[in-house]
């Protein structure tokens, strides 16, 4: 951009134009509104309380370690929380292998107690292995992506590492980005009322499940990455080799060029879903969750959905 002083602090030169309120920030002002949201986030939506135990989900890329980095700072200021972090290796080779060594580099550095847990030592195989088995079948269109197995089987153990730690919350770095892209997506698959699942703070259905919240949520992906480059934050930038190819790719394109043309539109969606909420869990039907027959998780059918992937595999 142009030259042009900061808005706020009107002394420095300005390095990012916020095109949807219009704000020229200079490195300074930028940074601390980045952290100023997430304070407002989990204020609004009374994410934390002051003696939380809280662990956050570090992947390696730019939003976890962000979120890392930022609720450290914030942490310090209640003396009565703590903040440890988990990494999950799926077994993606050349990838998540190289994330883990800035997981583990961040936390080192901050000072952050780091749990590292993987698909292999919980479920006896690596995704990349997974992969090989499913391969053929996802060709023949019968099969599921490397995505589906690998969000479930993490969403798994991630809540096993929370609750071995005996933390209160489980910090995931989701932004509003892969909000809307989720949303956008429950729509074009049929899925209406799972709009109502995408939201800042998920609800503790279970005294097995640890309470997940996304601090990140009311932030641009865009605005994070800047973030994590003027803070120097090392990170995974290469994208999964799994990484999906069709609807979400197509999706995040389209909002992207939408947010381009006009500004906010990921905002005012965000917005909308918020406002519709109410009314799609009211037309949900509330389904009491049970133990899994197979490994005692909770689930709401009688197997859950990793144990039911896993004998897809002939692995479980
Ligand atoms: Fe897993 Fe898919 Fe993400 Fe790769 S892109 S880490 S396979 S969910
Ligand atoms: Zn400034
Ligand atoms: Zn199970």
């Amino acid at each position: 951009m142009a030259s042009a002083l900061c808005t706020r602090c009107k002394r420095r030169d300005a390095v990012f134009l916020r095109a949807y309120s219009g704000e020229k920030l200079c490195a300074r002002c930028f940074c601390r509104s980045i952290e100023d949201k997430v304070r407002a986030t989990i204020a609004r939506y009374d994410m934390f309380e002051p003696t939380d135990t809280i662990m956050a989900a570090v992947s390696g890329g730019k939003d976890s370690l962000s979120l890392l980095h930022i609720l450290a700072k914030i942490e310090k200021v209640f003396p009565k929380s703590s903040l440890c972090a988990v990494t999950v290796d799926e077994g993606i080779k050349g990838y998540r292998d190289e994330a883990l060594e800035f997981a583990v580099s961040s936390c080192r550095k901050l000072g952050i107690d780091h749990v590292v847990t993987s698909f292999k030592q919980l479920y006896g195989f690596s995704l990349d292995e997974i992969v090989k088995v499913t391969r053929k079948k996802e060709e023949s269109g019968k099969g599921l992506t490397p995505c589906a197995y690998c969000g479930v089987l993490r969403r798994r153990a991630l809540n096993l590492s929370a609750r071995n730690a005996g933390v209160d919350k489980l910090a995931a770095g989701h932004n509003l980005d892969d909000e809307t892209q989720t949303v956008l997506l429950n729509l074009l698959h049929g899925d209406a009322l799972r709009i109502a699942r995408v939201k800042p703070v998920l609800e503790d259905v279970h005294p097995k499940l640890v309470q997940r919240v996304k601090p990140l949520c009311r932030l641009p992906e865009k605005e994070i990455a800047l973030y994590a480059h003027l803070k120097r934050i090392e990170y995974q930038s290469v994208p999964c080799p799994y990484a999906p190819r069709a609807l979400r790719s197509d999706v995040r394109l389209l909002l992207n060029r939408m947010e381009e043309k006009h500004a906010g539109t990921k905002f005012t969606l965000s917005k909308s879903v918020e406002r519709i909420r109410p009314a799609l869990e009211a037309a949900t039907e509330k389904t009491d969750l049970q133990d899994c027959l197979a490994c005692g998780e909770p689930t709401a059918g009688k197997i859950c959905q990793p144990c039911q992937l896993l004998r897809k595999l002939g692995i479980s």
